[in-house]
């Protein structure tokens, strides 16, 4: 089974530093839909790993975070895109989950869910915690320099073996050539 694990905020969608709270807020980064239709015709799963803690800190709740979903998953299903599923961790660093990335919680879950290795599994973020979960969980990092990305690659320390693609599209285009 193909594998492709992604961020949300400053992968699919542009990133705000106040949080996505509402689906107005949730924006798609050109080409980043598209990009999820053609990994799922190259025969990919894709599924989503977001850290949320927009939640724990009372910012927005479920509802409306299933509202923001549902403007992606519609989004991208005018694509022919789809998300096969969807983990976030709803809390702030304080509560030291095991979930919220730079953690591997939400990886490992995947890797259970499907009953995968993440050996070789893309896993694609903008942030050094999201590379580090990948690295963690045993999944091939990969930085894209939309959202927090340029910044994440200029302070340097990325795990090794981490690739870096301008942004989700050309990693997928990418992917999906090797
Ligand atoms: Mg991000
Ligand atoms: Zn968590």
């Amino acid at each position: 089974m193909k594998l492709v694990i992604l961020d949300r905020d400053g992968v699919i969608n542009h990133d705000s530093v106040n949080f996505i709270k509402s689906p107005e807020e949730w924006r798609p980064i050109p080409g980043s839909l598209e990009a999820i239709a053609r990994l799922n015709r190259a025969g990919y799963r894709v599924v989503v790993a977001t850290n949320q803690s927009g939640i724990g800190r009372g910012l927005l709740d479920m509802a409306t975070l299933n509202a923001i979903h549902e403007k992606m998953h519609r989004a991208l299903a005018a694509v022919g895109g789809h998300i096969d599923a969807l983990f976030f961790c709803p809390h702030t660093a304080e509560a030291r989950c095991a979930c919220r990335k730079p953690a591997p919680g939400m990886l490992l879950e995947i890797a259970q869910r499907y009953n995968v290795s993440l050996e070789g599994v893309p896993a694609i973020g903008d942030s050094l915690r999201d590379l580090e979960a990948a690295a963690r969980a045993g999944a091939q990092p990969l930085l894209v320099l939309t959202g927090k990305g340029e910044r994440t690659r200029l302070a340097g320390g990325l795990p090794p073996r981490t690739t870096v693609f301008a942004d989700l599209a050309e990693a997928v285009t990418s992917l999906v050539s090797s």
